[in-house]
């Protein structure tokens, strides 16, 4: 196995300096890609080729940069966490993603996910409620050269109507139930993939609206940390802060 850990982890020394730790981090991602991915049932090329683009170990906090291509979700800060790749790569193929869309993305945190969806989509547009998780992950799409993602600091709960309708929508926190607004923001045809449930374990729900119906399916059982805001759980602080901006 190749090892990670030697790569000086800094997000700054990403380019030419280090060519040996780049190589090795590329194989750890291209094992990723094959035994988590395409050896479970992720067949889209398009999400498997994203997927072996990203650089995870830029999204993850340098202390947990050797770990980035395991199969695991990640500690991010402020509680949050950086999804398994798996995870990742299975919303992204229940979106069917075909590369014109405009993508809501409820629960920016590092930017990982966006970053992923945006070499599928057109646009992205990335909702995190936490300001410090949003602007660390701005500043790096931004460094990274994503330039079709967009950060904005909210409560996605809300969905963000400015850019309404949406042609995907996912979220990418664990909900108690569909949020009403999310539903209105899909544009006709659109998908939204959401995992729906009690705190311990929710159902990845993909809805599709037609003809001003939806339809859902329940892909897989699945745990995310909790998404809190006004179409969600509560926050555990005793009053919702009030959006910034
Ligand atoms: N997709 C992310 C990981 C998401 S973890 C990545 O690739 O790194 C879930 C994120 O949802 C956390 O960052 C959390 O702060 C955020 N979140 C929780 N409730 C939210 C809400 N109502 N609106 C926006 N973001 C929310």
């Amino acid at each position: 196995m190749s090892n990670p850990n030697d790569s000086g982890n800094n997000e700054s020394n990403i380019a030419p300096g280090s060519r040996s730790n780049s190589t090795a981090l590329e194989s750890a991602r291209s094992d990723m890609v094959e035994r988590q991915l395409r050896s479970r049932d992720i067949r889209s090329l398009r999400v498997l080729e994203a997927m072996g683009s990203v650089p995870r170990h830029l999204f993850v906090p340098p202390e947990h940069a050797g770990e980035a291509y395991t199969d695991s979700p990640l500690p991010i800060g402020e509680g949050q966490t950086i999804s398994q790749p798996y995870m990742v790569a299975a919303m992204a193929d229940a979106l069917l993603l075909e590369g014109n869309e405009k993508v809501l993305e409820i629960g920016a945190g590092s930017g990982y996910q966006a970053a992923v969806l945006s070499l599928l989509a057109r646009e992205v547009i990335a909702v995190e409620s936490q300001p410090a998780l949003a602007d660390v992950a701005h500043e790096r799409l931004t460094r990274l050269g994503y330039g079709n993602i967009r950060v904005e600091t909210g409560d996605g709960s809300q969905g963000w109507s400015a850019n309404a309708p949406y042609d995907a929508i996912v979220v990418t926190a664990g909900a108690p139930y569909v949020p009403p607004p999310l539903l209105e923001q899909l544009a006709e045809g659109g998908r939204l993939v959401i995992p729906v449930g009690p705190a311990k374990q929710q159902e990845l729900l993909r809805i599709v609206k037609r003809e001003g119906r939806v339809t859902r399916e329940s892909l897989f059982a699945c745990r995310f940390v909790p998404l809190l805001g006004r179409f969600a759980w509560p926050s555990p602080s005793s009053a919702q802060e009030p959006s910034r901006g």
